[in-house]
């Protein structure tokens, strides 16, 4: 079993990290972000496409969705694969920088639209965070405002939002709609793969920490990434989706920090499909058939380690 060290920060320490994070949060925030996408990477326009010729070639086994309005107008659109009773979720960029993210949904979309899971309905969402996809910034916008959408979810410890995005809001009422079973989210980069809590608390073990390693451990069979408790593993964050999910409607929800570039070149993140979307179909395939039932938070939140959320992965 692996065993991660205990979370434990001094005053010192956590008022040099404050001044460090407030830094990096200002400089992330705003338009600075608008970098030109990395080379050979779409805009949301060409996203759209390929679900409809996806759907177009696959008639029977996939359909587009609509899963509502983003801020910046657009429609955040979706493909629904395989007819079972069981509804399972694949959403990618919730960070609009995280390209390699993009990549691994739409690869998962055409795997299971080649071959649907049976029992299953998947529904994989490529581009959750639509202008900073096209503009190649990990925020979201909405008026003049930028926002983090995986910052932007109700949760245990507290959240930078709730649902100042219209895009996680769209995606809180699909879940909640859909009876999503499980889900997977798909960001970039450390990499890992990651499962509740990840919140600001010491208190990070759920009933399920066995479960969840085991699902983990089938999903990086080829990608031989690590799994673990997102809190120890990468750092703590509140109002994430993957906590979110758990605690509100005990949806199995896994993280995957996909590879080790935030601008992956085509042929690395060719290599970041290959590598996972076998493993994320496992984790589909073997993910119980109903939600959790004991998903509660009832340990202790600790509102200082709030300053370790880094806003980079
Ligand atoms: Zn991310």
């Amino acid at each position: 079993m692996r065993k991660f060290p205990r979370i434990g920060i001094g005053g010192a320490v956590l008022s040099a990290l404050v001044c460090v994070q407030a830094a990096r949060a200002a400089s992330q925030a705003g338009p600075a972000g608008r970098a030109p996408a990395p080379a050979g990477f779409s805009k949301y326009a060409d996203i759209k496409k390929m679900l409809q010729d996806l759907v177009q070639t696959h008639r029977g086994n996939a359909r587009l969705v609509d899963v509502g309005q983003s801020d910046s107008g657009d429609r955040i659109y979706g493909i629904e694969i395989g007819s079972g009773t069981v509804r399972n979720l694949v959403v990618g960029t919730h960070h609009g920088n995280e390209y390699g993210s993009t990549e691994v949904a739409l690869g998962m979309a055409r795997s299971l639209a080649d071959k649907p899971i049976p029992g299953q309905t998947v529904y994989v969402i490529p581009v959750l965070n639509i202008s900073g996809y096209d503009s190649n910034n990990r925020y979201e916008k909405a008026g003049s405002d930028y926002f983090d959408p995986n910052r932007d979810y109700p949760g245990p410890c507290g959240t930078a939002g709730p649902f100042r995005l219209k895009s996680t809001k769209a995606l809180a009422d699909f879940v909640a709609t859909q009876g999503i079973v499980a889900s997977a989210t798909l960001h970039t980069f450390y990499p890992a793969v990651v499962y509740p809590w990840g919140i600001s608390s010491q208190d990070l073990s759920t009933p399920y920490d066995d479960l969840f390693k085991s699902l983990g451990q089938m999903a990086t069979r080829e990608s031989q990434y690590p799994v673990g408790n997102s809190t120890q593993l990468i750092y703590p964050a509140d109002g994430t989706y993957e906590d979110f999910a758990f605690w509100q409607h005990g949806v199995w929800s896994m993280l995957f920090e996909l590879g080790k570039s935030h601008s992956p070149s085509k042929p690395e993140a060719e290599k970041m499909v290959a590598v996972n979307v076998p493993g994320i179909r496992r984790l589909l395939e073997n993910s119980p058939r109903e939600r959790a039932t004991d998903h509660a938070f009832r340990g202790r939140c600790d509102t200082r380690l709030r300053v370790l959320d880094r806003h980079d992965e």
